[in-house]
């Protein structure tokens, strides 16, 4: 009867799927909401025969009603990679805006605590590395990648509106490129990318000349990192990623290596305000989560590669 009831949004995707599972894991009743614009149900179709789980179709754009005691709020639905919000510049600019603003008067209403799921794409290109909280971001506005980015920098700041104005409790996570199982393997982001085209026996392609760095952090810390900061104390941004910083060029060779592959690398332009450089600084995170990430890349990409073969079959 006192089990805590956190509602989740974009629960059939990649990252909010991880989160259904830690919570259900943790003891918690997960009321899990999307509208599958990029998820996929099989995500979380394991946690459909649980009692503590319940699914609502919904797109977060519009009003929001959930029945019955909330006591937390993760707001994770958005498109995520730049593939999706290139093809739904739209959508993506509503949920960042309407759909947290909605979220925010749930939270509100059900005196709930809500954590939102901001990004490094808020630091733009950034001058500055790696990247404090502090640093303010090199974004473009009107360029294609600010849909994405503006979204959610006015996520951050109708966050710390409602906070400051009607003492919602919030949290906001500035989350570093992830990884893990049940990424979709034509997301058009690096990793699934490199992989699928190295299971299928296509040159890898690396956009530019592959010398601008990402740092890839593995879903299971990522998500330790999101339930810490959920539970602490601080409503101010809180990066979280793994530092470890590789060029793109370098990751390529890795997963050429880690799939015995012959394939080669093919360059291709840098698409328009492509970050050049991103790396976290989590000083925060260490000191106030005492959180920094366990799994490293090569047991994190083993995991991720056996995923995707099943998933292609191979
Ligand atoms: P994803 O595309 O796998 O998941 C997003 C989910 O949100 C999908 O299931 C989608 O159907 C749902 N959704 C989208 N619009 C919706 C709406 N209007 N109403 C209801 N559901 C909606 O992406 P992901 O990688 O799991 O990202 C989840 C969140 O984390 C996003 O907010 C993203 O911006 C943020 N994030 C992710 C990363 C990363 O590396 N994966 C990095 C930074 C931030």
């Amino acid at each position: 009867m006192n089990m805590k009831r956190v509602l989740i949004t974009g629960a059939a995707g990649f990252l909010g799927s991880h989160l259904c599972d830690r919570f259900i894991a943790e003891g918690y009743q997960v009321v899990g909401m999307d509208n599958l614009l990029t998820g996929n149900l099989k995500n979380i179709e394991h946690l459909f025969p649980l009692k503590e789980f319940e699914y609502y179709h919904h797109d977060v754009s519009k009003f929001v009603h959930v029945p019955g005691k909330l006591d937390y709020i993760l707001h994770f639905a958005s498109p995520a990679s730049p593939i999706d919000y290139l093809k739904m510049p739209i959508q993506t600019l509503k949920v960042g805006s309407l759909g947290t603003h909605n979220l925010l008067g749930l939270a509100k209403e059900k005196k709930a605590r809500i954590l939102v799921a901001s990004t490094s794409e808020v630091y733009g290109d950034p001058t500055i590395h790696p990247q404090p909280e502090e640093y303010w971001g090199n974004v473009n506005p009107v360029g294609p990648r600010g849909v994405y980015d503006e979204a959610k920098r006015f996520m951050e700041s109708i966050t710390m509106a409602y906070h400051n104005f009607h003492g919602v409790e919030t949290r906001i996570i500035r989350i570093f490129n992830t990884y893990g199982p049940r990424m979709r393997l034509d997301d058009g982001r690096a990793l699934p990318a490199f992989m699928s085209q190295a299971l299928t026996g296509q040159d890898l392609t690396v956009f530019g000349d592959g010398s601008q760095t990402r740092s890839f952090c593995y879903v299971s810390d990522l998500v330790d990192g999101i339930y810490r900061l959920l539970l602490s104390d601080y409503h101010l941004p809180v990066n979280i990623g793994n530092p470890s910083e590789i060029t793109l060029k370098e990751f390529a060779e890795e997963i050429i290596a880690l799939t015995n592959s012959k394939q080669k690398i093919i360059y291709q332009p840098l698409p328009k305000d492509d970050p050049k450089q991103r790396k976290p600084d989590i000083t925060k995170a260490k000191e106030l989560l005492g959180w920094e990430p366990k799994v490293d890349r090569k047991e994190g990409l083993k995991i991720t590669y056996e995923y995707f073969k099943k998933a292609l079959n191979k």
